[in-house]
Parts: structure tokens; sequence; C-alpha cells
């Protein structure tokens, strides 16, 4: 239901002569054997597809190209194969070694400059053999970027991969990083119905719906399909009105527990916030994130992060509600942090978890790059309706509208389950 389709993924081009290290650079990147890698010449003969959610940028699509030699270069299959690869490549990664510039560079280089393609020029096995300051120098004139890589390298090529990352990030295409519909996909084609859970109490603003709600009832009808707007006490009797069920009930985070306990199984359910995180950041590295909840210890620091500073009320959120429950769940106090406003933490690495809003009131870039700090500082984030419906019990069936982040919640539940073994 939720995979992206191909035309809406990032289409991040491979090239590179022979044996310059291409594929191991996106076995590593894919942290598997997808593309095939060997000390013969050429291997990989045809282009290789490996769609996947890349962190920061979200839904990519790698086309790992033929390798092609110095002789074979500019001639037969594999240069159609690449020639086709720069029609469709949405940035290009041309991966070359250490003071060494041949003709098929050249043409690389030439062809993304007449196709306005951007382009990153990965040097491959610094282990090996270091570029020359001239080789540098005569690099950065050609493409102003350049990145020194080595795929060899265990201590550091985490810190090389986040580079790369960092480095695309800002050579994309602005619509890719543009925010993502908060609904879509979530509704078959013809159109359907959302049933939205809306807590009328003390929380809520006099007279008005707040800012997700909205913005939420907004992307519906942008979506072609209706919403249904219900408070707790009153979805049970809407929901046996309805003639079809609905495509999916989105709940407040504070009434999860009682929604999913209300609504069948087969219905999908899952909260504002969470509709959120997968709009405005990753929503599977959120949803990995809320797995460390379970290691968190007592006198463990956490942080808090909300972008807007407000009056905390009774049950506010993120200053009531999740402290009271993680200081229960661990079974003792917790140092807890509240930071508000558009300044992030420095010290961030000081914490064991962070815990971030939905942030409506800002762009996709800031909560990627909010997102981005605390993955490079190797701190766990998720997000407030994810936390709830984890410390409630249910965030799997939260996380059942969008599978590919329940799978790397499972994973990051299994993963640090082997750790404690
Ligand atoms: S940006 Fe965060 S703190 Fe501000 S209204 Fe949205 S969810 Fe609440």
């Amino acid at each position: 239901m939720n995979k992206t389709p191909k035309g809406n993924r990032l289409h991040i081009a491979l090239l590179g002569r022979t044996n310059v290290g291409k594929s191991s650079l996106l076995n590593l990147i894919l942290g598997q054997d997808i593309a095939i890698t060997s000390p013969v010449a050429g291997t990989t003969t045809d282009v290789v597809e490996k769609a996947m959610e890349l962190f920061p940028l979200g839904p990519v699509l790698f086309m790992d190209t033929a390798g092609l030699d110095d002789t074979s270069a500019l001639s037969g299959v594999r240069l159609k194969n690449t020639v086709k690869v720069f029609d469709r490549a949405d940035v290009i990664i041309l991966v070359a070694e250490a003071d060494t510039w041949t003709d098929f560079e050249e043409y690389v280089l030439k062809e993304v400059q007449i196709r306005r393609i951007p382009l990153l020029i990965v040097i491959n096995k610094i282990d090996l053999r270091k570029p020359s300051s001239e080789h540098l120098k005569f690099l950065q004139l050609k493409s102003g970027r350049v990145l020194m890589f080595s795929c060899s390298d265990r201590t550091l090529r985490q810190n090389y991969l986040n580079t790369l990352k960092q480095q695309l990030m800002e050579i994309v295409p602005a619509d890719f990083i543009a925010t993502p519909s908060l609904t879509g996909g979530l509704f078959p084609p013809s159109g359907g119905i959302a049933v939205l859970v809306v807590p009328v109490d003390l929380q809520a603003p006099k007279g008005r719906l707040i800012l997700p709600q909205v913005q939420t009832i907004r992307d519906i009808l942008d979506n072609n399909a209706a919403a249904v707007v219900v408070k707790e006490r009153e979805l049970t009797a809407i929901l046996a009105g309805l003639k079809n069920p609905p495509s999916i009930v989105v709940t407040d985070s504070r009434a999860v527990l009682k929604v999913t306990a209300n609504v069948p199984g087969e219905i999908p359910v899952t909260t504002f916030s969470i509709l959120f995180a997968r709009q405005k950041s990753d929503l599977a590295v959120m949803a990995a994130g809320a797995a460390a909840i379970d290691q968190l210890k007592p006198g463990d620091r956490v942080l808090i992060a909300e972008v807007c500073s407000h009056h905390a009320l009774e049950d506010d959120i993120g200053r009531v509600i999740i402290p009271r429950r993680l200081r229960r769940y661990v079974g003792g106090d917790l140092q807890i942090d509240v930071s508000c406003g558009r300044d992030y933490p420095e010290n961030i690495q000081d914490y064991k978890l962070i815990f971030h809003c939905g942030g409506c009131m800002v762009n996709r870039s800031e909560m990627l790059n909010r997102m981005h700090k605390a993955v490079e500082a190797g701190v766990p984030i998720t997000n407030y309706g994810l936390a709830i419906s984890f410390l409630q019990g249910v965030i799997k069936r939260s996380l059942t509208p969008f599978p590919f982040a329940l799978t790397a919640f499972e994973n990051e539940m299994m993963r640090k389950s082997k750790q404690i073994m």
C-alpha cells in the first residue's frame, strides 16, 4: 500500500571505470550484497537497480552501471547502457581512483554538464592511494564536489557514508526534498474515507482545531478522499454507521490505546504524529528510534525537543504525558531536558534518546537536518506519537499502514535484544 512508485524516487546513477569499486560502494550504502563485487574486471555487465529508503534523502533508486575500462569505455553495448542512465539520472556519482583522469571521466563530466545533472566525484580506495593535492585541485576545478572514500576502512567508512549522504542532500534537486503528502498512498484510487479522532479536551483550543488536524483534513481532500472527524466517544457509533469501512483511522496520540481497542483489527489505525513523522522526516529512522525506549534505565538523560514554545497544560504530551509514562516504564526517575524553539541543543550526543514533536511548523529540510544531527551523533531519535504508541504497547498496530517503518522497528528491537543476550 505504501510503496513509493519508482517514478517518485530520486534516481542516483553510479558510473565509473572497471574495478574502481562502484559495486563495493553501492553494497556499503545498501548494507547488503545486491551489486556483484569481484576482482575480475567488468563483472557488472548490466544496469543493476536497487530501490531503498536512504536516510535522510528518502526513497531513492540506485542504478549501478556496467564497469567500463579504458578500451571499452567509449564504445559498444556498455556505453549504450551508460547513455541510457544519463537520460534517467537525477544525480550522478562518478567513482574514480586517485590521480587518474581518463577520456571516460572527461566524457561523463561533459555529459552531466550538457544535461545539468548534479555530480559528485568520489575518489575511492584512498586506503590504497591518496590523490595528490594537484589532482584534487584539478578535480575541484572540474566539478566542485569531490569526496574521498574507502569502503575497506572499517573504522572510518561510516563517517565516509555520512559525508556522502550529506553531500547528496546538498546537490539533489529541491523537488526531492519537498514535503510529501501526509496521507498519500493510504487511499484507493477511487478515493475513500479517513476517520479522524480528535479529542475535545483541555488541550484543545477554544472553537477550532489544531494545525496538524487542519493540515491532515486538507491533505485528505487533496487526495480526493473524505474526512470524517469525531471525538473518541462517538467513534464506535460512527464506524458502525459507515456503509464501507474507512481506509484508515487517524487518532490523536493521547487516545491511541482506546482507539486501537475500539477499531476492528482489519481497519488500519495510525496517529497524526506518525503521519507527520512520515511527511517531515524519515519514518523508518523514527520508528527504529522508538525501540531505544526499551533500553532506557533510571538515571538516563533524554531530550524532549519541540519546535514551538507554549504553556504546558496538565495533560501536555511532551512535558507531562511522555515523561510520566517513561518514568513508569523504566521503573525510576530519568533526567528529562526540554528544548523548545528553533535552537536545537549543541550537546545532543549527551542524550540516550531524543523525543521530537511532529514538527508541523517547520519544513522537511529542517526536520531532516535535526534528525541527521542525532543520527550522526549516534543518538536514537523518535517522535511523540511513536513513543506514546510504544509505551501503550500498540506501536505495531500504529505502524501497520507503513510496512517499511514497521520492519525498521521490528529489526531494531531484534538487534537490541541480541545485544543483550
Ligand atoms: S511544531 Fe511541534 S511543538 Fe509546534 S505545534 Fe507542531 S508539533 Fe507542536
